[in-house]
């Protein structure tokens, strides 16, 4: 054991030491904080990171110095360690990641050129964002990250917020509880469709009545005021990152625009689809408040990667959710995040979604990262157009629908996970 670890030890000095090397160009036996804090970025590695806090604390408080010796570079990653050391060693999931990003900026540029679709406008306070808005988000298993665009601009989640209200229904009541109050069947009709399945349930969490179904699953118990600031509170537990806000106008607008949702929620109370006690105007309140929350790319893309990663916050490396709980969550996705679209969109892109009409689209690429796209402009099914059409550039490239595995060694798409020399000798 003694042994074992000391020999650990000894391959991380050297590691740390032979990374000190590259980086030590000039031979001064210092290297430049620039040059580490550039190559960290290269493999996706940035600021705002809470595993890098430390770092770049003693960053900060070691005041315009800008080398450091061996001794004091081993110290500075000393707190995060483990993922220095796989950086170091090229082990991040995605270890060619510059060369990833340069593919994904390619598509985003392409992307950016299509200017279809039409901002939604029956929520009146939603047509005011500007169509150029366009923004993209990636974190990796390993909280690689990386944006370009509007990321830092907090968008209106809406049906989005369906994906955290579900998960935490199932936390919370357990999965046959939930379900016996909603399906899991694709609607087959639009999302604010007045239908329930056979046993009066609406079909699934993710067209409106659903939701508005396991919303009143989420913390009954509390008052108004205490629910919203509890599912505040989990956006950022599972986001890890960044601080969701809540767009009161917004908010103003689509409860006065609500006739279909209080429609769909008295249809339901009509067939005792509820839990017994449901308070139903609370109910359609505290799903109005939960379609009105926004959040970064940033922030949701890291929301994307804990679902990527079975409920486990690459960033905060807290689990938030349980196994179970995520695979319901990306199952139902799978078939029903993108409305009357959602068959289509797993036959050609093969991975769970979801997409809401602010213009947001979350996607989740399990085992491997989450990625979050922003364009609000929309086509006639309410889904992003800008996209889908990124998802069908980035499924052409990279082995991502979920059965790329059977065609994989025709189609001749790249894997991100394996270095570009691992693959080139694999396949002599
Ligand atoms: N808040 C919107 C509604 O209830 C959400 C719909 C959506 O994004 N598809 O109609």
């Amino acid at each position: 054991m003694h042994n074992h670890k000391k020999s650990k030890n000894k391959s991380r000095q050297n590691s740390t030491a032979l990374f000190f090397q590259n980086l030590n160009k000039n031979g001064h036996d210092r290297i430049i904080i620039k040059d580490l804090i550039n190559y960290m970025n290269e493999n996706g590695l940035i600021k705002d990171d809470p595993r890098l806090d430390s770092f770049f604390l003693k960053i900060n408080q070691m005041n315009g110095i800008n080398e450091i010796t061996f001794e004091e570079f081993d110290k500075l990653l000393n707190e995060s360690k483990a993922l220095f050391e796989k950086m170091l060693r090229e082990q991040l999931i995605i270890p060619e990641f510059k060369k990833f990003t340069h593919q994904i900026q390619k598509i985003y540029s392409q992307v950016k050129l299509n200017k279809d679709g039409v901002v939604a406008n029956y929520i009146p306070q939603l047509k005011k964002v500007s169509p150029e808005s366009f923004a993209l988000s990636i974190c990796t298993l390993d909280g690689q990250r990386f944006s370009l665009g509007d990321h830092d601009k907090p968008f209106s989640l809406q049906s989005i917020s369906k994906t955290l209200n579900y998960c935490l229904a199932l936390e919370e009541n357990g999965e046959a509880f939930v379900h016996r109050h909603v399906g899991r069947e694709p609607s087959g009709h639009g999302f604010d469709e007045i239908t329930l399945d056979n046993y009066k349930r609406p079909h699934n969490p993710f067209v409106n009545a659903g939701a508005i179904m396991t919303n009143s699953m989420v913390r009954p118990d509390l008052e108004p005021a205490e629910r919203f600031d509890f599912v505040m509170k989990m956006w950022k537990k599972a986001s890890g990152i960044g601080e969701p806000t809540f767009n009161n106008s917004v908010y103003l607008s689509e409860r006065n625009t609500a006739d279909r949702n209080f429609a769909l929620a008295y249809f339901m109370k009509e067939n005792n689809s509820f839990p017994e006690n449901t308070e139903i105007l609370e109910t359609l309140e505290f799903y109005f408040r939960c379609c009105s929350v926004e959040q970064t790319t940033e922030s949701m893309a890291a929301f994307a990667a804990t679902l990527a990663n079975a409920g486990h916050s690459p960033l905060t490396e807290q689990q938030v959710f349980q196994p179970s709980t995520v695979k319901n969550c990306l199952s139902l996705m799978a078939s029903c995040g993108m409305y009357d679209f959602s068959g289509e969109f797993f036959f050609s892109i093969g991975l769970p979604a979801k997409s809401g009409v602010g213009g947001g689209l979350l996607i989740v690429i399990p085992n491997l990262m989450g990625v979050c796209l922003w364009s609000p402009p929309l086509d006639s099914l309410g889904n992003p157009v800008r996209g889908i059409e990124f998802c069908k550039h980035l499924v052409n490239k990279f082995n991502f629908h979920h059965f790329d595995s059977l065609t994989l060694r025709h189609a001749g798409k790249v894997d991100p996970r394996v270095k570009s020399s691992t693959k080139v000798r694999s396949s002599e």
